[in-house]
């Protein structure tokens, strides 16, 4: 068989698209016109150095932030137009954990269930199973406020996929994870992937963004500066060396003598 007989492959449908999103904060241009392809059935990282619009780009996806111009669509669905049908796709870890932390473990996940028109006894089933697989079986019944920093990440990443959504949004998903927990995630994740649900996810953690996602894309000052499979971003370099080069450079240190001169 020559290579012309082979099947040419189907290309992947995009679980998200965006097309010309900006956003401004005053005069601070966080995000400047970008436009993504996230195929489904794929991690795909967002990477970025401090204040490059990662969050700022997260956050419209999840429509948590209106967008000044362009259009995000969610599995074909525009968010702009029909919020409640591209909602519905798509589960989402912000980045910063902030949630009705008066509640319970489980009240939580039952009202977060409820918020998404699922059924009591499927979100209780569920609710079981996610405590389960992410250990956190004992704190369900305590209140979200007094969990620790990894505990909160852990009962927030069981509420984005409570009701089996087609993206996941996950904004740092291991900060504050230990490495077992960020194991247990990951194997988790890797089913939901290879049964076809795509994990967008922004992390500083360079290891593993090139460990897991099949593309990237890199945004500086709210561009995106490169985008691509990892293989390529990267070329002869480890993606954290590719990184710190498109963030530019390391540069020298300067002005910080006075750090050396220690006080009585
Ligand atoms: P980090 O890696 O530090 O989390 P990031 O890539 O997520 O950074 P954003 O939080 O999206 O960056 O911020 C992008 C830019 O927008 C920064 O210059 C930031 O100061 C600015 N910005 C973000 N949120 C606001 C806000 N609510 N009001 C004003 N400026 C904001």
């Amino acid at each position: 068989m020559t290579e012309a007989d082979l099947p040419v492959p189907e290309p992947r449908a995009s679980a998200l698209t965006l097309r010309g999103v900006s956003k401004t904060y005053g005069g601070t241009h966080a995000v400047a016109g970008i436009d993504l392809d996230v195929p489904s059935g794929m991690y795909y990282g967002l990477l970025g150095p401090n204040g490059a619009g990662k969050t700022t780009t997260l956050s419209m996806i999840s429509g948590l932030l209106r967008p000044d111009r362009g259009e995000i669509r969610v599995a074909g669905v525009d968010l702009g137009s029909r919020p409640r049908e591209a909602k519905r796709r798509m589960g989402v870890l912000p980045d910063r954990l902030r949630t009705f932390d008066r509640l319970t473990g489980r009240q939580l996940l039952h009202y977060t269930g409820m918020l998404r028109g699922m059924k009591a006894k499927t979100v209780a089933e569920r609710t079981d199973d996610l405590a389960a697989a992410l250990g956190f079986e004992d704190a369900l019944g305590r209140i979200v406020s007094d969990y620790s920093a990894g505990m909160t990440k852990k009962i927030m990443l069981a509420g984005a996929m409570l009701h089996s959504p087609q993206l996941l949004v996950l904004d740092e998903p291991f900060e504050a994870v230990d490495p077992a927990s960020s194991a247990k995630v990951l194997e988790i994740l890797d089913g939901y992937v290879a049964n076809g649900g795509t994990v967008l996810l922004s992390s500083h953690g360079m290891d593993l963004i090139e460990q897991v996602c099949t593309r990237v894309a890199v945004l500086v000052a709210g561009q995106v500066l490169e985008e691509g499979l990892v293989a390529d971003v990267k070329g002869d370099q480890t993606l954290e060396q590719r990184f710190v080069e498109l963030s530019g450079g390391l540069g020298e240190v300067e002005g910080l003598e006075w750090l050396h001169t220690f006080s009585d």
